[in-house]
């Protein structure tokens, strides 16, 4: 791969010769101006109407039948693990391929993450490996799912759309159902991504999403827990509101609440962001096509959505050859001001994580050697 031709090329992208972000946010519509009425209103904080607005803003885009705005993507994933009743003693089957938030979400509950293997086509869980450890793992008893070498109760599988790539959803829920598990889907990364016509995070038990500041849309920072269930939309909202008794002017609260509600302010900007999205994502798209004519012609291979799918494309990932291709590569690019990153490192490899069960990890292990992800901003 011609180094010195992909940096001019990504430098050509951004018509800058200045330091080039891996993702900032673009604030081009009502955002100021919400905002604005948002502290002419005096209600910034735990009260007011943009926070509801939001919600359905979302709802509607996913197609999610409901959407529970939370303070970050990770208090929206805690809260998920505690709707399937996550608790000390339980295991959570996650991917090791991920951002460290997906598992400490999982140890605040007091359970342990066990880790399987992610398929090399969307770099999210794997239908197979995850088939593979259940069968020779797992039993199904009349308490549910249990590990047969731990005896804890295995409570779930939180799948995770890495990079806004959709994983196999519709496979996983198979053999979720089969093993009596429940399906979380961390869709942090993955607004705008697809299977089909199903928006991802909206076919498992539950969904979240981010709206950090370097993902596909922001609030400053902000969450948001996806749901088609009445009921679960109703217990999510309690749990993430001190689990307060409404009332005209009593304080009751009727068991152990978390105050993870969205301030209004932040959902102020979040609503004026939502009316930018299908323009962002259509930026993110020809972006991606530019990136993937280009590499089409170099030896490192440009990522692509799975057939069937959609991505958002919200990171544009690079397959280097090995690890000291990679290496050499993330090493000249940000020494020249352009951003790149490489995945994280691996889930099973962390200080608090290394001692969890997992399954054979190869493919986990063979992407760490050789993602990059590019500069990947909305070019308007
Ligand atoms: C961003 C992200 C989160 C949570 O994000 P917050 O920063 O807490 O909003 C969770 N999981 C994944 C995979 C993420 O990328």
């Amino acid at each position: 791969m011609n180094f010195k031709r992909t940096i001019e090329f990504i430098r050509d992208i951004y018509q800058t010769k200045d330091f080039i972000p891996l993702h900032e946010p673009r604030f081009t519509g009502n955002e100021k101006k919400y905002v604005e009425q948002c502290i002419d209103s005096t209600f910034v904080s735990s009260v007011g109407e943009f926070v509801g607005q939001f919600e359905d803003a979302v709802a509607d885009f996913t197609g999610a039948a409901f959407g529970i705005a939370t303070v970050n993507g990770t208090a929206a994933l805690h809260t998920a693990l505690h709707l399937v009743s996550a608790g000390p003693g339980d295991e959570i089957i996650t991917q090791a391929l991920t951002f460290v938030a997906t598992c400490n979400a999982i140890s605040y509950t007091g359970a342990r993450p066990v880790f399987v293997d992610v398929e090399r086509e969307s770099m999210s869980l794997c239908p197979k490996k995850l088939k593979d450890f259940l069968a020779t793992h797992a039993e199904v008893t009349q308490k549910g799912c249990i590990n047969k070498n731990t005896r804890s109760q295995i409570k779930a599988v939180v799948i995770m759309h890495t990079f806004g790539m959709p994983g196999k959803v519709k496979e996983i829920l198979d053999i979720c159902n089969q093993y009596k598990l429940k399906l979380i889907e961390d869709a942090a990364e993955s607004l705008g991504s697809y299977n089909g016509a199903e928006h991802t995070g909206t076919e498992g038990y539950l969904g979240v999403l981010s709206f950090n500041g370097n993902k596909v849309i922001t609030t400053g920072g902000g969450g948001m827990i996806l749901t088609q269930s009445e009921e679960i939309a109703r217990k999510a909202k309690h749990l993430t509101t001190t689990a307060k008794v409404p009332h005209k002017w009593e304080y009751n609260h009727d068991s152990l609440g978390f105050n993870y509600r969205l301030p209004n302010l932040n959902a102020a900007m979040g609503l004026a962001q939502m009316e930018n999205l299908p323009l962002f994502l259509e930026k993110k798209r020809q972006l991606a096509h530019t990136y993937r004519d280009f590499f089409s012609g170099e030896a490192a291979t440009f990522m692509e959505e799975p057939k069937g799918s959609r991505a958002n494309y919200w990171l544009n990932t690079l397959l280097m050859e090995d690890r000291r291709q990679r290496d050499q590569f993330l090493e000249l690019t940000n020494q020249q001001g352009i951003m790149t990153r490489p995945a994280w490192t691996l889930m099973s490899e962390l200080p608090m994580y290394r001692d969890m069960q997992h399954g054979e990890l190869g493919v986990s292990r063979w992407l760490e050697d050789r993602i990059v992800n590019i500069p990947s901003s909305v070019i308007l």
